[in-house]
């Protein structure tokens, strides 16, 4: 089921543009406008239930830290288990990790060996945005190094201009709930 123009503008004005933050330069777009909005926020989310009941999956995995949001309230809606991929050290069992490039340096994230409980579990991967893909890319490799079967990675954002979902398609299909210009 597509979003109307109405469902997608309600969603879309419900995120709020914060300027130069956290540096110079940078538009942040800030979802704590979308999630106080109880309107925007059950019109997303049963957009994305409907979406998603139908793959048949076993998980979702959600980028830290606005991941989680949407991801374990989509899991409970599904019904299904979720699994948090995590910046470096804060995971208390055993992980494995992937390092990824920043603008200047490197990021760090890790996913626990054994999150998935069984090998070849569908797998959603979700995060509010996508920037560049680093992140998701390296979140991508993650969920299929531990041996899951990467469904699809989904975003509320996607940033077109910075061309992220080139770096992630060889893993899986990309969907965005908005495409920002
Ligand atoms: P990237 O790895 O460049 O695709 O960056 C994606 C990650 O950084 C996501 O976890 C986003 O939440 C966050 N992010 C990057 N750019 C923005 C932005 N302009 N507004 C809000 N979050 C952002």
């Amino acid at each position: 089921m597509d979003l109307t123009i109405e469902d997608k503008n309600l969603i879309y004005n419900s995120i709020r543009d914060v300027k130069d933050f956290p540096k110079k330069g940078i538009v942040f777009k800030d979802i704590t406008t979308l999630l106080n909005n109880a309107e925007a926020l059950q019109t997303l989310m049963n957009h994305l239930e409907e979406k998603y009941k139908s793959y048949n999956l076993d998980f979702i995995a959600g980028i830290d830290s606005r991941g989680f949001i949407f991801g374990s309230a989509l899991a409970d809606r599904l019904k299904i288990g979720f699994v948090p991929v995590r910046k470096k050290g804060k995971l208390p069992s055993t992980t494995v990790c992937e390092k990824y490039e920043l603008e200047y340096g490197y990021d760090e994230v890790e996913i626990h060996i054994d999150a998935f409980l069984k090998k070849d579990a569908r797998v959603l991967l979700i995060d509010d945005l996508i920037a560049t893909g680093g992140t998701a890319n390296a979140a991508a490799k993650l969920i299929k190094d531990v041996g899951a079967n990467l469904v699809e990675i989904c975003f509320v954002m996607n940033l077109t201009f910075l061309d992220g979902v080139k770096k992630i398609s060889e893993h899986a299909p990309v969907y965005a709930v908005l495409d920002i210009e």
